[in-house]
């Protein structure tokens, strides 16, 4: 391996120790409530690492259950509830919600203000102007990973494969915003068979798919900076879409599966409610 490895942890942590410092100086600790529809381990889990993470930064993480026969008119009305309690800064969804409820449409429901994933449509139009100050954590995260690496964007090729809300869209928009020159890849990329010839030119690369070893190694352009946001469960262990160990051989930063893009996400959502308190509490 040549290229230098870019963990997000030594970031996070530090990242944490500001929102920390931050937060001490608050005259309120900030809340967060965070909304799971039914039964399901992983978002569980996933609330309880949330859970810890804010209160290490001294925020206040309110979680609720709400039974997995609620409606979308229910918790579109518990959702409100929070809007409008001023001792709360910013609302989270867990995923997944059951089939019968459609997240495009709770995120809309969410006070813009206190959308602190960054999907409300009027924070996500924000992105289009570059004005946004709340940012969805993934890309948010994938763009503090480029920012480490001291690499100029302006002028780049960059290459974005994948195009969800969640990842590949906002993504594809941030980096414009710095002027670079921006591709973005997608399933149809693919079935036309020229996701290789559009990676082969990348100066910077990003991934996030969901498909392990979708991006052969001996496709990264040599000296690339290679940001793999995918994670995939193989034979038990977590691997990302880009095959790493070949990657690593040709780029000059890559991010490891897991440790790279991940521990930075959550970190980035309890940036986004502090951004969401100071805004809230200057109206
Ligand atoms: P998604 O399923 O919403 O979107 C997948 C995207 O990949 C789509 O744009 C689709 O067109 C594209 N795609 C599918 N097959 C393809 C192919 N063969 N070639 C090229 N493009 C193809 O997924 P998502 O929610 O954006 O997540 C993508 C991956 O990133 C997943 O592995 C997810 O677990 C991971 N993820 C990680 C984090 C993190 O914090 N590290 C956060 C969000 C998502």
């Amino acid at each position: 391996m040549c290229a230098k490895l870019l963990e997000g942890k030594p970031i996070a942590v530090r990242i944490k120790e500001e929102i920390k410092k931050e937060v001490e100086e608050f005259s309120s600790k900030p809340v967060l409530v965070s909304v799971q529809v039914g039964d399901n381990a992983g978002s569980e889990s996933y609330a309880k690492s949330q859970k810890k993470t804010a209160e290490n930064l001294g925020i206040d993480y309110r979680y609720h259950k709400l039974n997995q026969d609620t409606t979308e008119s229910a918790l579109i009305e518990f959702i409100y509830k929070f809007n409008s309690d001023t001792a709360v800064h910013g609302i989270i969804i867990q995923m997944p919600l059951p089939a019968a409820i459609d997240y495009k449409k709770i995120s809309q429901y969410i006070s813009p203000d206190k959308d602190v994933e960054g999907m409300h449509p009027a924070n996500m139009g924000k992105i289009v102007f570059g004005k946004a100050k709340i940012l969805p954590c993934t890309p948010a995260a994938c763009m503090q990973l480029l920012k480490e690496t001291g690499v100029k964007l302006y002028g780049k090729e960059v290459v974005v494969v994948g195009h969800s809300e969640i990842v590949g869209k906002p993504l594809s928009l941030l980096l414009l915003e710095e002027f670079a020159t921006v591709t973005t890849c997608h399933i149809a990329t693919s079935k036309a068979l020229k996701l290789e010839e559009h990676v082969r030119k990348a100066e910077i690369l990003i991934v996030a798919v969901g498909r392990p070893n979708l991006i052969p190694g001996d496709w990264i352009k040599q000296g690339a900076i290679v940001i793999d946001v995918g994670i995939n469960r193989v034979e038990g262990k977590l691997v990302g879409d880009v095959e790493f160990e070949n990657a690593a051989k040709r780029a000059s930063f890559i991010t490891p599966v897991p440790g790279g893009v991940g521990p930075l996400t959550v970190t980035m959502l309890m940036k986004n409610l502090v951004q969401a308190y100071k805004f809230l509490n200057s109206k």
